[in-house]
């Protein structure tokens, strides 16, 4: 099975552009795919990003050597957006390709892990991570499981940081219940990371209660594709018939989200990226000038558009005599926000929504996109990320020959009742 694993990985990646990089001698154990953000000893740890090309880690994140310790080995790097930047996975040298249609991308930035699982016949699961929606948007465009857990229940040492006050780093998979067997091993308490302090993921009984399923109204009434609702309307018929209680509920805040959660996770990008400074990491260039000179040629020189758009405009959210204006009130919209989480949790036990308001785009659409209109796109994804929430996605269907998603969202830490509801949703 190794050999298999290995070999269809290698032709998969030269037909879609999956991996950023494959070893030429792969770990022993059953090799998993990895995000190329999450550190993995002895294997090239790029995270989407030139500046990185070349650094070699020779330590292991946490989630990777709780694989190791269970027999899994790595087969590779997953290609990404760079640094997480992006919601198709263009912000990147190497694109790939959706298995559905390879003239669409994949979703971002756990392209290349969603794509991978969606077209490969061997491999069960893939190690993705989420800021604001990574997870949960290319596993609904490839038409596969993304879950995404509550922040602190999977250890982030070893991750290349995006955001640290909203990374997450969860899976993509071909069934619940592989999800499920990857996040009992991946998740629980880590001394090496202070926000860990969740326990293990239990193992998933069958779901033996009717549960209440409330539908966020301020989210249907946004810019949702009419093929996009179709099959969402269908799902919720679904879920009727399993037993399901259907409520409508609010989140009011959700206007302010998307403001709110560009204006942080820039914020933060913007200081996680001053250490790619040509010195410490990945890319140099010979050293002339004055530390600004240099540092600025070689950031000029390797970071691609996007990063350098979000350095600009996080650096700017931080700045002396803006900072209250902009991240000190995006943190107040965040309160707002999980306020009304907390209340739509006391009428629903799951929320459930489109996980995207599209399907996977083709490049040439994404090509005509503004910035604004592509941050857009993670309106639907934005808000649970936001209150650092659990979230399943489910593959609920067809529109235009591409999947659909659907997203089933809970309480912090109640993970497991999420995985019992896709598993009883049957996915
Ligand atoms: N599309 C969002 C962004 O660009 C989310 C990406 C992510 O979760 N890494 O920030």
């Amino acid at each position: 099975m190794r050999d298999e694993i290995i070999k269809e990985a290698r032709e998969l990646d030269s037909k879609f552009n999956f991996f950023s990089s494959i070893p030429d001698n792969i770990d022993p154990g059953t090799p998993i795919a990895i995000k190329d953000n999450i550190c993995t000893r002895g294997v090239q740890t790029s995270a989407g990003s030139e500046i990185l090309k070349g650094y070699v880690p020779p330590f292991d994140a946490t989630v990777v050597s709780r694989l190791r310790q269970k027999g899994f080995g790595v087969l590779g790097k997953t290609t990404m957006d760079e640094f997480g930047f992006g919601t198709f996975c263009v912000n990147t040298k190497k694109i790939p390709k959706n298995p559905h249609d390879t003239t669409r991308c994949c979703g971002g930035s756990s392209g290349g892990s969603a794509g991978f699982i969606a077209a490969s016949k061997h491999s069960r699961f893939a190690l993705a991570q989420s800021t604001g929606g990574s997870i949960s948007c290319p596993a609904s465009f490839c038409g596969v499981i993304g879950f995404t857990p509550t922040y602190g229940r999977v250890s982030r040492y070893g991750l290349v940081d995006y955001s640290n006050s909203l990374d997450k780093i969860g899976v993509i998979a071909k069934t619940v219940k592989d999800a499920s067997e990857a996040m009992r091993i991946i998740s629980g308490k880590d001394e090496k990371d202070e926000t860990c302090q969740g326990e293990s993921f239990k193992e998933i009984k069958p779901l033996d209660k009717p549960i209440t399923v409330g539908i966020p109204k301020e989210w249907l009434e946004q810019k949702i594709d009419p093929g996009v609702r179709k099959e969402f309307d269908a799902s919720v018929e679904k879920m009727k018939s399993l037993g399901w209680k259907v409520i409508e509920i609010n989140i009011p805040s959700t206007k302010f989200a998307l403001a709110a959660y560009y204006a942080i996770a820039l914020a933060e990008a913007s200081t996680n990226l001053a250490k790619y400074c040509g010195l410490r990491y990945g890319a140099t260039l010979p050293l002339e000038g004055d530390f600004t000179s240099y540092f600025s040629k070689v950031r000029g020189k390797y970071f691609h558009k996007e990063a350098k758009r979000r350095v600009l405009l996080g650096t700017y959210a931080r700045m002396a005599g803006y900072q209250d204006k902009y991240y000190l009130q995006a943190q107040r919209i965040r309160q707002l926000l999980i306020d009304d989480f907390k209340k739509a949790f006391k009428q629903a036990d799951i929320i459930a929504a489109p996980t995207m308001p599209v399907v996977a785009p083709k490049f040439s659409e994404i090509e005509k996109l503004t910035p604004i209109e592509a941050y857009a796109m993670d309106v639907l994804t934005v808000p649970p990320n936001l209150g650092g929430l659990p979230q399943l996605s489910l593959p609920i269907g067809k529109s235009e020959s591409m999947p659909v998603g659907l997203h089933l969202i809970s309480d912090h830490g109640k993970d497991e009742l999420l995985l019992q509801a896709g598993e009883r949703y049957g996915a």
